[in-house]
């Protein structure tokens, strides 16, 4: 099939301005195909390579904590899950997971964890400093849900580096079709910006396929990333979790999600964008698809092998093999074969064009 002109004008668009219309990107969702996808990768590929060269960067997943006082409908750790088996790292768990990261390479550190009080504000920010302290040399990411503002503050000012938030939809009729009354979609955004304003590298993102989403719902998340510019951001197939509302639900493509990886990168082409665990559970070679497409990062579980498969926010979550910290070797030979390779690096955001030579 070959492509519609007005399509071919939009990428072309886009790869050069870095920017479109609400309309283009709706037409650009609604009319994928697989000639708009290589289009779409090939420019995607040349411009993450002119900003990071072939390096993969990564980061050691923690999973701290799977209790989460929220009831996101889609979520397998939402509150109301009873048969969830929730478990909580303590600080020497979490301390020891990072020292273990740190000796196969990993030099980002991210904490992730449902809403849980337990990880209180004071007891986060000393988790922040002894990380540092151990670990001067590696960025420490959080993501552990909305929390006040002075909360926020205060693991920036313990040296926090960068906030994982996905805004999940920017759309507020959709957000109410994906989580509770007690959830706001004004709240995620004003924490969004909290985070930026506080000085923190701030992650986005957004489910690929989650029920009831329409192209109008995706190119607004298009038009949110074109205009906050968020320095990282998190898409992934959504996977039905079977203790959900949603269990019945189909899951996301691997095609959708990595033809929106591919539209993200030409969006924000310094963005951080992972090849997320969702994309490697979904197909084989996944993860692979999802770097060639315009991702750089991936994110290995660095938990306790014992409470990996606890962390289960959908079915099925790989955590084993190149999904697991352990498995570096591994994962460096798969990006090795199509062309990449793992950085050992913090890999922060470039936010100019340096010369590159790989
Ligand atoms: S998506 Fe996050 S906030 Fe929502 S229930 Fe799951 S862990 Fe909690």
């Amino acid at each position: 099939m070959i492509m519609d002109e007005k399509l071919q004008h939009i990428i072309e668009q886009l790869a050069c301005e870095h920017a479109l219309p609400l309309e283009s990107y709706e037409y650009l969702v609604a009319k994928q195909s697989p000639q708009a996808a290589a289009a779409l990768a090939e420019h995607a590929a040349a411009q993450r390579r002119a900003l990071y060269g072939n390096g993969v960067f990564i980061r050691g997943l923690i999973e701290v904590s799977s209790y989460c006082k929220n009831d996101c409908y889609y979520c397998g750790l939402r509150a109301s899950n009873a048969s969830c088996e929730r478990f909580r790292l303590s600080d020497e768990q979490i301390l020891a997971c990072a020292d273990a990261g740190y000796e196969l390479g990993f030099r980002t550190f991210v904490l992730q964890g449902g809403e849980d009080a337990q990880f209180s504000e004071e007891r986060v920010a000393a988790l922040i400093y002894a990380l540092k302290e151990a670990h001067p040399d590696c960025a420490v990411t959080l993501s552990l849900g909305e929390r006040p503002r002075e909360t926020y503050a205060a693991w920036r000012a313990a040296g926090a580096d960068r906030y994982l938030l996905r805004h999940e939809t920017a759309d507020a009729n959709y957000y109410a079709q994906l989580h509770p009354g007690g959830m706001s979609f004004e709240r995620r955004m004003e924490c969004l910006q909290w985070l930026r304003d506080l000085g923190f590298a701030t992650g986005a993102g957004f489910m690929v396929g989650a029920p009831g989403q329409t192209a109008a719902h995706i190119a607004a998340d298009l038009k949110f990333i074109e205009t906050f510019k968020p320095e990282m951001c998190g898409i992934g197939p959504f996977i039905p979790h079977h203790a959900t509302p949603y269990a019945n639900e189909p899951a996301g493509t691997l095609e959708q999600t990595c033809y929106l990886l591919s539209i993200i990168r030409l969006i924000h082409p310094p963005i951080l964008l992972p090849a997320t665990t969702a994309l490697g559970t979904i197909a084989e070679g996944g993860r692979e698809q999802g770097i060639l497409a315009g991702a750089n990062v991936v994110m290995p579980n660095l938990s306790p092998a014992d409470t990996r498969a606890k962390y289960e926010i959908y079915d099925n979550k790989l955590a084993t093999g190149v999904e697991s910290a352990e498995g570096l070797a591994e994962l460096d030979a798969r990006m090795q074969a199509i062309g990449y390779r793992i950085a050992i690096d913090r890999g922060d955001p470039v936010t100019e064009k340096p010369d590159r030579e790989d």
